[in-house]
């Protein structure tokens, strides 16, 4: 189970984010969304380098935020906060986490949705913003068997063909060369039954792949219609401050960085202006809110 370090609570709390939110482990947070019952159930979370964030930010003011955010050590604990859309007679999960391979604080999907009451084999569709690992490597098991054998997979056809060319192997700095490995095996098991979808489709009805391309190539968030609209953000704004007050400024994660700032200011100016509904993969659990402009900027608004 997901502990949050007392540390962590009290830094979250400094930031001005939800104290709620503390044990990802408790009864996940579901809500109705129109015709759709959304649940939010985490993974776990990964421990990554504090460096990865912005490293070429001006240093006096990234140094400000990281404070802001509780950050000021070598590494950090980012959330992933996993989507489950109940519509009709389908469980739709967005995403699949880390699986066992990763990082041994991530790939607790199952046995939070299984403390949640939720059976994975009723889940009947699954759709990945995109092919990293904290999002893709729970598709198989340690065996490398398929973890939801009979569900239906979608995948976005820039995401599926960027991992399964040339240029993932080349493009990606040599650290991240397990990725593409990683990636094409959880893809290998899948390739049965998955559908490839591009920008603008429908997985189902009211739920539509947007492009949001940069983080990685293909990488597509979903949009779940109804009311203002609902964001399922993938990682287009994966820390709470930083892509909010400085979307410009380029995480080490993102593949394609200019790009990726492109894609953040263009999503942040229509979740702003349409006061859509968001859920950061990324960000404190359960990472529903609003997004508000601010100082010619934007801040992130937990849900209340
Ligand atoms: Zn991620």
């Amino acid at each position: 189970m997901h502990q949050f370090t007392r540390r962590s609570l009290l830094a979250t709390t400094a930031a001005g984010l939800v104290a709620r939110s503390l044990p990802a482990c408790a009864a996940p947070a579901s809500f109705k969304h129109d015709a759709f019952e959304v649940t939010v159930v985490s993974d776990g979370h990964l421990v990554l380098p504090t460096s990865f964030l912005a490293p070429g930010a001006p240093p006096a003011e990234r140094a400000s935020l990281l404070q802001a955010a509780g950050q000021t050590s070598e590494q950090y604990n980012s959330p992933t906060n996993i989507t489950l859309i109940r519509t009709g007679a389908d469980l739709i999960l967005v995403d699949m986490g880390s699986g066992d391979r990763f990082m041994p604080s991530a790939g607790k999907l199952w046995d939070n949705l299984k403390t949640a009451g939720i059976e994975k084999a009723n889940i009947t569709k699954v759709v990945f913003t995109h092919g990293h690992p904290d999002h893709l490597w729970g598709a198989v098991d340690e065996l490398d068997d398929l973890a939801l054998p009979k569900a239906s997979f979608f995948v976005a056809s820039a995401e599926w063909d960027f991992w399964h060319g040339e240029n993932a192997a080349r493009g990606l700095p040599a650290e991240r060369a397990g990725f593409v490995t990683g990636a094409r095996r959880n893809y290998a098991a899948i390739k049965d039954r998955v559908k490839m979808l591009k920008p603008g489709d429908d997985v189902v009805t009211g739920l539509r792949l947007v492009a949001t391309p940069g983080h990685t190539q293909g990488h597509v968030v979903l949009e779940l219609a109804g009311g203002e609209g609902l964001i399922i953000g993938g990682d287009v704004l994966t820390h709470p401050l930083i892509s909010f007050q400085h979307p410009e400024w380029r995480p080490n994660a993102d593949h394609v960085p200019d790009q990726a700032a492109e894609t953040r200011a263009r999503l942040l100016d229509r979740l702003a202006a349409g006061r859509s509904k968001l859920i950061g993969f990324h960000l404190p659990y359960p990472g529903l809110g609003f997004v508000e402009r601010k100082d010619g900027a934007y801040r992130f608004v937990p849900a209340a």
